[in-house]
C-alpha cells in the first residue's frame, strides 16, 4: 500500500498527524507539496512569506528523505489545479490513500472538497486531519452545542477539556519500506542547482531561521527564560518579550502541541495559574484557537464579511492618500509611524502596535478593516488569515467580541504607555532621533521641530474618534 501525503501549512516531520497516520497505515509513504502562486497573489500572500516556505520545504524535504519519503514539489496555478494535480500524482504513483492536514479557511476547504470527489472517482481514499488546533474546532461548544462568541467563556471551556486531555507531541513516525519513487523528473522544474525556486516575487526571510534546532531552541529559550515574565513585558515592543514563533506555526514548522509541551516542561501547572506568565502565554495560543474555530463554525468570517452584521451599514471613508501615509508610516503618529515602516521593512509588528495601527486605521481614519487586513497579509511573516481577520475584526468592533465600537485607542497615549522613552520610535522613525523625550509622541509640539523631516497628524484624535463614534451609531440604528 502506497500513501501520499499533501503537505500544505504543515511544514513540518514531528507531531505530524496526516504523516504519522500514512506512515502507520502505509507500506511505503510519499509526499507532495504543490505551489499556488495565482491563489497566493489572489490570497495576498506577502513575498517575505513564500521565501520563507522555500526555505523550510529545503529542510521538509532532508527531514522527509531521512525517513525514507520523497518529497515531490510541483507547482499549478491555483486550489483547482492543485487538487487536480495532487488526484494525477496519486494515480501516477499508485496511490491507494491520500492523507492531509485540515485547513479551515473556506477556499482551502472547498479544494478538499473537490479532491475528495476526484480521488473517490478513482478509488483513492482521502483523509483529512484535525491537526492545526490543540482542541479541533467544533468541540468546544456552550451547554446548547453552539460555538461560543466570545473569547472568556471559550478559555473556560478550552481549558476544562485541555485537563481532561493533556495534548501529546508525536515524534517522527517511521515507514515500514523506503519508497522507491524517483521525484528528479516531477521536482526538475523547481530546482535551480539543487534548490527550490518557487515561482512568486520574494523578500528575504533569512532573520527567520528555518532548521529544526534554531527552531526548537527559540521555543525552549522562551519557555525557561521569558515566559514567567510574558505577562509583565509582551505590550512593551522595545523588548524582545514574545516568543516570534507565529510564522513557524503559521506554516507549521511548529504544531501548537509543541508550544504548549513544552511550556508544560516548565511550568507543569500553568493552565490553574491565571496570574502567572506562563499562562499569560496559553492564553495567547487559545486566542489563536479562538480564531480557528470561529472560522470554521462561522464560514462568512473567510469570506470577506464583519461578524457583526449591521456593521455592513457602516460609511466608511475612502482615502487614497490617507491609505497610503498609514501604510508608509507617514501619518505624523509616531508610534503608528514606527510600527508600519517595521511592517514593512521586515514583515514583522509587536501585537500591541498591530493593535495600535488596526485601531488607528479604522478608527482614527475610519478606513474599512478590509484594506488594513489585506495591507498585513502582504506585508506578514506569520500572515494567517483567522488570527489577522480576527485582530482586525476586533479593532475595528465588527468581531465577535463584546468590545465596544467607542472604545478608540489615543496612539499618543498608547505610545507614552508601552513606548516611554520613545526607543522603539526611534529605531524606525530616524528623523525623530534627536527628539527630546518629553516631546517625543507629540513632535511637533517640540520648539525644535521646524528642523525635523516629519509629517504633521494627518488627523485630529478628538474629532476624528468622535466622527468614527458617530458613523458606527449610525450604522447600529439602521438595525
Ligand atoms: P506570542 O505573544 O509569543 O504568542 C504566542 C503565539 O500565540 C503566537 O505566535 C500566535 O500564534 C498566537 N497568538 C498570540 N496573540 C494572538 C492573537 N491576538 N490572536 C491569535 N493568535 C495569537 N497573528 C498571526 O499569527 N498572524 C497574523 O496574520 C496576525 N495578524 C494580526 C492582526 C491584528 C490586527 C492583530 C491585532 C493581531 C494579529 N495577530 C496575528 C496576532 C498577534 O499579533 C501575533 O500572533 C503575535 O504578535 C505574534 O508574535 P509572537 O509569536 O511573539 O506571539
Amino acid at each position: 500500500k502506497t500513501g501520499l501525503v499533501w503537505f500544505r501549512a504543515d511544514l513540518r516531520v514531528v507531531d505530524n498527524t496526516a504523516l504519522t497516520a500514512a506512515c502507520q497505515r502505509s507500506d511505503n509513504v510519499i509526499a507532495i507539496f504543490t505551489s499556488t502562486p495565482m491563489q497566493w497573489h489572489e490570497h495576498n500572500v506577502a513575498p517575505i512569506q513564500v521565501d520563507l516556505i522555500q526555505r523550510r520545504l529545503g529542510v521538509l524535504r532532508s527531514q522527509l528523505a531521512e525517513i525514507g519519503i520523497p518529497l515531490l514539489i510541483n507547482e499549478v496555478a491555483d486550489f483547482e489545479e492543485a487538487a487536480k494535480s495532487v488526484c494525477e500524482q496519486a494515480q501516477k504513483h499508485q496511490v491507494n490513500h491520500v492523507y492531509c492536514n485540515k485547513q479551515y479557511e473556506w477556499n482551502e476547504q472547498k479544494r478538499d472538497e473537490i479532491t475528495g470527489h476526484l480521488l473517490s472517482e478513482q478509488g483513492i481514499k482521502f483523509s483529512a486531519f484535525d491537526d492545526a488546533c490543540i482542541i479541533e474546532p467544533g468541540k468546544v461548544q456552550t451547554k446548547n452545542g453552539d460555538p461560543y462568541k466570545v473569547f472568556t467563556p471559550f478559555r473556560k471551556e478550552w481549558l476544562r477539556l485541555f485537563r481532561l486531555a493533556m495534548p501529546k507531541v508525536q515524534s517522527v513516525p517511521q515507514v515500514k519500506k523506503e519508497s522507491e519513487t524517483s521525484v528528479s523528473s516531477l521536482s526538475e522544474a523547481l530546482f535551480v542547482h539543487d534548490k527550490i525556486e518557487l515561482t512568486y516575487p520574494k523578500k528575504d526571510s533569512l532573520q527567520w531561521p528555518v532548521d529544526e534546532d534554531a527552531i526548537r531552541q527559540r521555543l525552549r529559550t522562551f519557555c525557561s527564560e521569558k515566559a514567567q515574565i510574558y505577562h509583565e513585558q509582551r505590550d512593551i515592543p522595545a523588548i524582545d518579550g514574545t516568543s516570534c514563533l507565529s510564522p513557524y506555526l503559521t506554516h507549521g514548522a511548529l504544531s501548537p502541541r509543541q508550544c504548549v509541551s513544552a511550556l508544560l516542561e516548565v511550568f507543569p501547572h500553568c493552565f490553574d495559574e491565571p496570574e502567572s506568565g506562563a499562562f499569560s502565554w496559553l492564553n495567547e495560543i487559545i486566542w489563536r484557537e479562538f480564531y480557528r474555530h470561529l472560522m470554521v463554525a462561522f464560514p462568512r468570517l473567510s469570506r470577506d464579511q464583519p461578524f457583526q452584521s449591521w456593521t455592513r451599514n457602516i460609511s466608511w471613508r475612502q482615502s487614497e492618500s490617507d491609505l497610503a501615509a498609514w501604510q508608509q508610516g507617514r501619518t505624523g503618529f509616531p508610534i503608528v509611524d514606527a510600527a508600519m515602516r517595521q511592517l514593512k521593512e521586515t514583515g514583522w509588528m509587536h501585537n500591541r502596535l498591530r493593535m495600535i495601527t488596526a485601531s488607528f486605521l479604522t478608527k482614527d481614519l475610519l478606513i474599512n478593516w478590509r484594506e488594513g487586513e489585506r495591507w498585513f497579509m502582504s506585508q506578514l511573516v506569520d500572515g494567517d488569515l483567522a488570527a489577522n481577520n480576527g485582530g482586525w475584526q476586533w479593532a475595528a468592533s465588527t468581531g465577535t467580541d463584546a468590545q465596544p465600537y467607542f472604545r478608540v485607542f489615543n496612539p499618543t497615549t498608547q505610545g507614552e504607555r508601552f513606548d516611554p522613552d520613545g526607543k522603539f520610535i526611534r529605531t524606525w522613525v530616524h528623523e525623530l532621533k534627536d527628539v527630546p523625550d518629553k516631546f517625543i509622541h507629540q513632535p511637533h509640539s517640540w520648539p525644535g521641530a521646524v528642523q525635523i523631516n516629519y509629517p504633521a497628524p494627518i488627523v485630529d484624535h478628538k474629532s476624528a474618534r468622535l466622527a468614527a463614534i458617530e458613523a458606527f451609531k449610525i450604522a447600529k440604528e439602521q438595525l
